[in-house]
């Protein structure tokens, strides 16, 4: 049977929960152990698939379609493992399945209560990813202990731990330890308050992770070990990292996956940290500059992007670039176009999106890298910018729109998919997941790909209408990827430019730290070529 190690947060949201149960997770890989994760979340939406990103970010998709909470994609990174819509569950999921039985007479003549048949359900949920394949699901509780949504949960994982045996579970509690400048101290309390809380709900944390800015003394250590009655080793310190790729490292040395497995009696093979040291030491001579527009709507909440941003930078590693990313709103692209302030990139992404606002700016921002050479990644809806500038500006179609900005259009080139006509509801109705596409040979999306096809995860309604392909492409347009029964067009390409293509599919979720994406290593690959052209012409100029 797989251990069980549960990761909750307390003092505040925020914390790196994510990135701290995401860097045990590696560690326990890298001592040879079978590792999935899996997100408990409070709130009471069935997924987060129609949360706005200002309310929740990036919504991460899985290769089964799944609409996750973004911490699925640090797992994703970190462990290196495909997940599974699975590997996550919300409060609406849960009570959605248990109203579902009682409706089917599941529990007839029984009241239906939050103990017992919440917490079973969250228990089974936990059940559901812990399979002989797995030596240890880690299991983060989302929110903050003392919310009131996370109570059923931490009463399920405090009953899992009787079920399954005190060995066969490790608690988890992530905390801040604040530096209050006018005393000129950190702060402790916040941290026992919390604790106190986690016990009053029957959870004793076997191990403490204190965020802070700066390092915690020995002292404060073991201040924490007395008042929280942790082990002094088993008080841990995550301070500030320079880049989150460093944090396992860091975790590692304040023995956090050691007192882990202690706790778990687990024994394994010796650590092998030699690639993530690399990893690391990569990423700290990454430093070589390239300013990357991101032409976005979400741009205020930078985790509204945030596997595209893992992405750009992950490709910069792999060039030893670090990637500056210039955060663009899209609707204020026409006024900077006309100062000229676009002309200073070395590259441009057109993210996904929804909703008509900023959409022209991201037409304007296509037309704009394709005139002037500046190498541009469209990503789903920037695919559809992409296609719609190229169709107005070079195919002749001036009226060319997609129909979900404006459905009666003389010209759709971007339209609404069949199978969605008929859908009325809004949850989980996309064509989501994983779909694989047949590149042409010779193209540029092949030679980066080097395989002729290509699965990539998609979340859209909307997309390249077939009917304009013919006169697209004789424009010079090149659909350099279609779908299997070459229906569906999921590449475009240019032949006469630096860089521009765009997919249908959202690649940035399968980037690794060390495994870029090739879409977007070919991308940063050629804005370096532009940042170096542009400073010889700058030196020859002078
Ligand atoms: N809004 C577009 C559609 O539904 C694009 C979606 C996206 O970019 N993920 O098709």
């Amino acid at each position: 049977m797989p251990k069980h190690i549960f990761v909750t947060g307390g003092v505040v949201s925020s914390l790196g929960k994510g990135l701290t149960a995401s860097s045990l997770g590696r560690l326990l890989k890298m001592r040879g152990l079978r590792v999935t994760m899996q997100k408990l979340d409070p709130y009471i939406n069935v997924d987060p698939g129609t949360m706005n990103p200002y309310e929740h970010g990036e919504v991460f998709v899985t290769d089964d379609g799944g609409e996750t909470d973004l911490d699925l994609g640090h797992y994703e990174r970190f462990i290196d493992e495909s997940l599974t819509r699975s590997s996550n569950a919300t409060t609406g999921s849960i009570y959605q399945a248990v109203l579902a039985a009682e409706r089917r007479g599941d529990y007839l003549g029984k009241t239906v209560q939050v103990i017992p048949h919440i917490t079973d359900e969250i228990k089974r949920r936990i059940q559901r990813v812990s399979t002989d394949d797995v030596d240890v699901v880690i299991t983060e509780v989302g929110g903050t202990v003392g919310d009131i949504e996370i109570l059923p949960f931490l009463e399920a994982i405090r009953q899992f731990r009787k079920d399954a045996g005190r060995d066969n579970v490790c608690y988890v509690h992530v905390t801040l330890v604040p530096f209050i400048g006018p005393a000129g101290e950190q702060k402790t309390k916040p941290t026992q308050h919390s604790v106190t809380e986690l016990r009053s709900r029957g959870i004793q944390p076997d191990i403490i992770v204190c965020r802070s800015e700066a390092p915690l003394s020995e002292e404060l250590k073991r201040k924490i070990s007395n008042l929280c009655d942790v082990d002094e080793q088993a008080v841990v310190n995550a301070a500030d990292a320079r880049n989150i790729y460093e944090l396992p490292l860091i975790l590692h040395d304040e023995g956090l996956d050691t007192v882990a497995l202690e706790v778990l009696r687990l024994e394994t093979e010796e650590i092998d940290l030699q690639p993530w040291t690399a990893l690391v030491h990569t990423v700290e001579a990454a430093t070589r500059p390239v300013r990357i527009g991101l032409i976005g709507k979400y741009v205020q909440l930078p985790d509204a992007y945030l596997s595209v941003v893992e992405s750009l930078k992950h490709a910069g590693f792999h060039h030893g670039a670090g990637v500056e990313i210039e955060w663009i709103q899209a609707e204020d692209v026409e006024g900077l176009l006309a100062q000229d302030r676009l002309a200073a990139l070395d590259g441009l992404v057109i993210p996904g999106g929804f909703g008509a606002r900023g959409f022209e700016g991201k037409i304007a921002a296509a037309r704009y890298a394709r005139e002037n050479e500046i190498p541009c990644l469209g990503l789903c809806l920037g695919l559809h910018a992409m296609t719609v500038e190229f169709a107005r500006d070079v195919a002749g179609l001036a009226e060319a729109n997609s129909t979900e900005f404006e459905p009666t259009t003389r010209h759709p080139v971007i339209d609404l998919m069949h199978d969605q006509r008929e859908v009325t509801e809004k949850g989980g109705t996309m064509r989501l997941g994983a779909y694989y596409a047949v590149l042409s040979p010779g193209t540029r999306v092949h030679t980066a790909y080097g395989e002729p096809v290509v699965s990539e995860r998609h979340r859209h309604r909307f997309e390249f209408n077939p009917q304009y392909r013919s006169r697209l492409e004789q424009a010079g347009l090149i659909c350099s990827g279609v779908s299997p029964d070459r229906r569906l067009v999921e590449f475009i390409e240019l032949a006469d430019h630096p860089y521009w293509v765009a997919t249908q599919a959202h690649p940035e979720f399968k980037s690794r730290p060390d495994r870029p994406h090739p879409l977007f290593r070919d991308l940063i690959g050629a804005a370096l070529d532009r940042s170096a052209n542009r400073i010889d012409g700058m030196q020859t100029t002078n």
